[in-house]
């Protein structure tokens, strides 16, 4: 999904979202993701603090500077 310089081709830069958001694929969604690989090892909250305190190890570095945070608290799993 690379266009060429680290960012997904999907990304609607001018709104921080991603354009195709409701057909996006499972590795972006993480609910798919612990549904499939971690609802055995941990909770869903487990599992989205973790994931939370790697965007903020990101957003330290300067990753995704200009995009948009969503809530840890947001439970998108039927999404
Ligand atoms: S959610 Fe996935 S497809 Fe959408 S912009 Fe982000 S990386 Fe790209």
């Amino acid at each position: 999904m690379d266009r060429g310089d680290g960012v997904c081709r999907h990304l609607d830069e001018n709104n921080a979202g991603c354009r195709i958001y409701d057909q996006r694929p499972d590795a972006c969604r993480i609910d798919r993701q612990y549904e499939l690989h971690y609802r055995q090892a941990m909770s869903w909250e487990t599992f989205v603090q973790i994931n939370e305190a790697g965007c903020k190890q990101l957003q330290a570095l300067g990753v995704g500077e200009g995009t948009r945070a969503i809530p840890a608290s947001t439970d998108n799993r039927n999404t």
